[in-house]
């Protein structure tokens, strides 16, 4: 059984009143905005040090252990909206890992200090028109001149792309073939030659904005670059490992609200001269979906441990995220079910997360990619 101190259950509760009092209540109108004030709001998080937990004091992080980490998804995601908790983990946990783990000391104090302060939103960008799943054929392309890269190219689906003040962009650097052309460079969005063309209008997910970006003969210094050149493929396979982590962080939180608010609506609702919960079809139904959550849940705890050993967590977090998409999706039409056509309008929760749900099995790879990655690690395929 995992250790929660009570340094983490002090976390929990920090983090859920903030959540309950700065998030839940604009669920309605930031989901009709069609984004969250990503400024306001994350630096309120900073004032409270929750957008750096387990970053080092110098950059001023928190220097806390991953098991925060788990804590800070979960209640964003039990209080929602999920469009929310998933603008907060990218800033946290998807476009800042690599640069914490392999920037330099100046990329960090110039870039990794605004974003941990609450000054500076961050994105990540990797997928494109025609690569997505197929990392290694992204074809945005940065050019050496002198001191600079000049970048060419456009990237699809960024989240938070539109408020962003900088993005770890992954570029072609060279025209080595597979996985060793490829760097991650971070690019300032106040850059001649970047633009965002359009905020894209999602099915889900809708409080938080996804971008389509075009980057123009845009120039940054060679400086910019994180960690090595021609490891970026690597790096962002290591960072795609914390957003897959967070991710399933995220998905525990939100499908625990919703079976505990599908039980309470059953508890209340009369049908046949008594409360629908008393019909054993459905209350054996929302047993066995908390018995799948808590297997989850433990599974997710049990990677968070590994990760605190330093242990390889690729498979962990395959599997976690495989496992969050696929039973996310169970859990929001079982719930959107149980509540009859009131569980179908717009004003209702169960609609807003019955559409939100996919979104855990395509975000930071597809199920199908993670069967791909389960399968290579299991030595199902070469
Ligand atoms: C709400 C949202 C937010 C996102 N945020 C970001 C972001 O911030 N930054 C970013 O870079 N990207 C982001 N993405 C993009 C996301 O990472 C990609 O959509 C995802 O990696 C899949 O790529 P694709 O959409 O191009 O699908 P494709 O690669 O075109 O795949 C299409 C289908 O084919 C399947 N498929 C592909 N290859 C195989 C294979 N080898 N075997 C079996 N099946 C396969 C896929 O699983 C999928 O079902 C976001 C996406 C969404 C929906």
């Amino acid at each position: 059984m995992v250790a929660f101190s009570d340094e983490h259950h002090m976390l929990r509760r920090l983090v859920r009143d903030f959540a309950e009092k700065e998030i839940g209540p604009y669920t309605v109108a930031w989901e009709a905005n069609g984004s969250f004030p990503a400024h306001e709001l994350f630096a309120k998080m900073a004032a409270l040090g929750l957008l750096g937990l387990e970053y080092d004091p110098a950059y001023g992080g928190q220097g806390a252990d991953h098991l925060c980490t788990v804590v800070l998804h979960e209640e964003l995601g039990r209080v929602g909206p999920a469009g929310v908790a998933l603008g907060i983990a990218v800033q946290t946990d998807m476009a800042t890992p690599s640069l914490h783990h392999f920037g330099s000391d100046e990329l960090k104090q110039r870039y990794l200090v605004p974003a941990l302060n609450g000054e500076a939103v961050c994105s990540v960008a990797v997928t494109e028109p025609d690569a997505g799943s197929d990392v290694t054929a992204l074809r945005t392309r940065a050019v050496r001149d002198g001191d600079d890269w000049v970048i060419n190219g456009s990237k699809h689906y960024v989240t938070n792309g539109t408020q962003a003040d900088w993005i770890c962009l992954l570029a072609r650097t060279s025209d080595e073939p597979g996985y060793g052309g490829l760097s991650q460079i971070v690019v300032p969005t106040d850059t001649p030659g970047f633009q965002v063309q359009r905020r894209l209008d999602k099915l889900g997910m809708r409080s938080s904005d996804t971008a389509e970006l075009t980057f123009t003969d845009l120039r940054v210094p060679a400086s910019n670059t994180i960690g090595t050149p021609g490891l970026g493929f690597y790096q962002q396979m290591s960072q795609f490992q914390n957003e897959r982590l967070a991710l399933g962080y995220i998905a525990v939180g939100a499908m625990e609200t919703a079976l505990t608010r599908t039980a309470d609506y059953l508890k209340v609702r009369h049908a046949f001269g008594r409360p629908l919960i008393d019909n054993q079809h459905l209350g054996f139904t929302l047993a066995e979906l908390s018995a799948r959550l808590d297997m989850l849940r433990q599974y997710n705890y049990a990677a968070a441990e590994a990760y605190m050993r330093g242990e390889d967590v690729d498979r962990f977090a395959t599997v976690g995220k495989l496992q969050a998409g696929r039973l996310a999706r169970e859990i929001a039409a079982t719930c959107l079910q149980f509540h009859g056509a009131v569980g179908y309008m717009e004003e209702m929760w169960t609609a807003r997360f019955f559409r939100d749900s996919p979104v855990w099995s395509i975000g930071g790879g597809t199920d199908e990619i993670m069967l791909y990655v389960l399968s290579r690690l299991d030595g199902y395929h070469a």
